[in-house]
């Protein structure tokens, strides 16, 4: 037995009064724009939007319309599951869902048209699959060219393309794609790109002498979409881009023609003052220098947001502050004290602990120094209980497309 979450529909809009008292706004138009800008880098090769992990946190389904608005033409996930949610949604694009385990419902995944990669293991049960609902599979075989994850080893790609066009040839499957994923392109000085790039054209050349004709070659993430047109080849999967996030450690979000679509908001919920020397949360690890007013953020770890990264920035009223002490589960503080606000009186004020950074306030990446991470799993781990409020998002209603139809 599985229980629904309960808290993200109780808290999706706002309260008593009209505002969210904490909320993810995703900018749906920063999601299109950023698939513009990738498609452009990447043409004439295609779009594969990756939207698993709930689009990295931003909500799979209408990013994945949004998405698909834009120009992307495949969906990619990692899990049949999340493969399935998208088609409940009614979004028939092509898809593609790549991590399994014995108990995938390879099945369902063959019933409902999603490409289903295979790294060998699968392949019979894959198979099995087609067998029963009485349909041919789609898949793409899946080599691993280096990084060590899944995916063929090389030595073994010879055996599963033989058998793979056995089946092929009995009408069981039809080998979609090929396809590999890379271990550095997010540090393009380093060489093993260029290796793992040599090793896929040489399994290509022998899938190609087996006769395979896929639709679809893939081997570029996000970084290689942005540095490595050689390793584009008929489709790139794009994750983090989309999302407005760059995945160079020396190179903004803006640097990339790219706006970030999260932007993470609370209301300040307690304005407070407090004499010198006042220690802050769990540990006192802050103290107050001299008297002060301490501003309550009311998220805290429970919300996504990492324990580790006390001094993350937090902008209330126009100015932005570290949080001081320990984060904790549902709460943290910032000193306005410091920024010589002692007195201001700024409960109910908006607190914005990152947004797109075009006018200079807090990001994601801000956050992920702090916490000695990286954006992805900043803008991932924001959890369930903050509610996803979508911004730009096209009227799907039957009377908008009548309207737009006459
Ligand atoms: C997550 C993932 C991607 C997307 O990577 P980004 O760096 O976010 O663009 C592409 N391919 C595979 C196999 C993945 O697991």
């Amino acid at each position: 037995m599985t229980y629904p979450a309960t808290t993200g529909e109780f808290s999706a809009a706002p309260g008593h009064g009209s505002r969210y008292e904490r909320s993810a706004v995703i900018d749906l138009d920063a999601i299109r724009h950023n698939v513009r800008r990738l498609a452009d880098a990447a043409s004439p090769a295609k779009v594969m939007a990756v939207v698993k992990a709930d689009a990295y946190g931003h909500g799979a389904v209408p990013v994945a319309r949004a998405a698909l608005e834009a120009g992307a033409s495949w969906l990619g996930v990692a899990h049949i599951s999340e493969a399935l949610a998208l088609r409940a949604a009614g979004i028939d694009a092509p898809l593609l869902a790549w991590l399994h385990t014995t108990e995938s419902n390879f099945g369902a995944a063959v019933a409902a048209g999603v490409d289903i990669g295979c790294s060998g293991w699968e392949l019979d049960r894959i198979v099995a699959a087609a067998r029963e609902q009485e349909r041919p599979a789609r898949i793409h075989l899946k080599v691993d060219t280096g990084l060590g994850r899944n995916g063929a080893a090389v030595d073994s790609w010879d055996q599963l393309v033989g058998e793979a066009m056995d089946y092929q040839d009995q009408g069981l499957l039809r080998v979609v794609g090929i396809f590999s994923h890379l271990a550095v392109a997010d540090e393009p000085e380093r060489p093993e790109t260029d290796q793992q790039l040599a090793t896929f054209r040489e399994v290509l050349a022998v899938a190609e002498d087996a006769g395979v004709d896929p639709e679809v070659r893939h081997l570029a993430n996000t970084p290689a979409t942005l540095s490595r047109p050689d390793t584009h080849f008929d489709l790139v999967r794009v994750g983090l881009g989309i999302y407005g996030l760059s995945p160079f450690a020396g190179q903004s979000s803006a640097e990339l023609g790219l706006r970030p679509a999260m932007t993470l908001r609370t209301l300040v919920s307690q304005c407070k003052e407090v004499p010198d020397g006042q220690g802050v949360s769990y540990g006192l690890h802050y103290r107050t220098q001299g008297d002060s007013t301490l501003g309550l953020i009311p998220v805290g770890y429970a919300d996504g947001v990492p324990r580790s990264a006390t001094g993350g920035p937090v902008r209330v009223a126009g100015r932005t502050y570290p949080v001081v002490g320990r984060i904790a589960m549902d709460q943290m503080v910032v000193d306005l004290g410091r920024a010589g606000l002692a007195g201001a009186d700024l409960l109910g004020a908006e607190a914005e602990l990152f947004g797109d950074g075009a006018d200079g306030g807090p990001t994601a990446d801000d956050w992920a120094r702090a916490a000695g991470t990286i954006n992805y799993e900043i803008v991932t781990r924001i959890s369930p209980r903050v509610p996803r409020r979508f911004i730009n998002e096209k009227d799907r209603s039957p009377k908008a497309s009548q309207e737009k139809l006459s």
